[in-house]
């Protein structure tokens, strides 16, 4: 069996190198139906992009904005953006002028009307396809433009969300995790600070007697507090030695 036979009728693997018609501008007729009544789980560095852009501590962020849900209390949660409660489910950063967060929108909402799956080979190594997803809503596909992946991965911005995706997959796709491995309330807490609330990791890692530094003699406390990214960087190799001894 193919991939494709496990793909929903409207969502087809695109194959590399294969050009597809679509563009989305504020002309079109569908324009911000894609924002509402969707179901939008953030990653760790949408949750950074995010709260950049709202001028908000990642702990703001998370209470305002974010739905967290888990399935079980020893697996990861997954964290979701919280949608109005307008009768349509609208996203919070939507107007009839567009997305208010535009130059930070997630990942998800770059990518569309594309989705990536990434997964991490045997050898540590991630692979990843992409499909093309058509909505009956979207209107975006009549439009007359083509392009190739590569135009469209590099024009949506979506380069850092993929480079950090791919570092939290380590983590998510982690072997003992696909063994079925099950966590503590206190390591589900760790997960939780190291990736989405990095100002609170921030502020955990001031403190002296946090001893998280010892085993990465290359990282300075001085490095990694007040850069987002480094945080996020060092929070995903803490997380797995805290969780993998790694
Ligand atoms: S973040 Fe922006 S692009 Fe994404 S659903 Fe909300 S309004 Fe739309
Ligand atoms: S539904 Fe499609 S074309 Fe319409 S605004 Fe959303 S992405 Fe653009």
């Amino acid at each position: 069996m193919s991939t494709q036979d496990f793909l929903p009728e409207n969502v087809r693997k695109l194959p590399p190198g294969e050009l597809f018609q679509f563009r989305c501008h504020p002309g079109v007729d569908c324009f911000t139906d894609c924002c509402r009544q969707l179901e939008l789980a953030l990653t760790p560095y949408d949750v950074l992009r995010l709260k950049q852009a709202l001028k908000l501590t990642s702990s703001e962020f998370l209470e305002r904005h974010a739905v967290i849900e888990q399935e079980q209390e020893d697996v990861f949660p997954m964290v979701y953006l919280g949608m109005v409660d307008d009768g349509r489910a609208s996203c919070p950063f939507v107007t009839s002028e567009g997305c208010i967060i535009y130059k930070d929108r997630p990942g998800a909402c770059r990518v569309y009307p594309l989705g990536r799956a990434a997964f991490q080979n045997p050898d540590g190594k991630v692979g990843d396809f992409h499909v093309l997803i058509t909505e009956p809503h979207c209107h975006g596909f009549q439009e007359k433009k083509e392009q190739g992946l590569g135009d469209w991965i590099q024009d949506q911005g979506l380069e850092p969300y993929n480079e950090f995706n791919d570092l939290v997959l380590s983590v998510i796709q982690h072997d003992k995790v696909k063994q079925g491995a099950q966590f503590t309330e206190d390591q589900i807490k760790k997960y939780m600070i190291s990736l989405y609330d990095i100002d609170a990791f921030a502020n955990l890692i001031k403190q002296p007697e946090f001893k998280g530094l010892d085993s990465f003699p290359e990282v300075s406390r001085e490095d990694i507090i007040g850069d987002d990214k480094a945080l996020l960087r060092f929070g995903i190799s803490w997380i797995r030695h805290e969780l993998f001894g790694e």
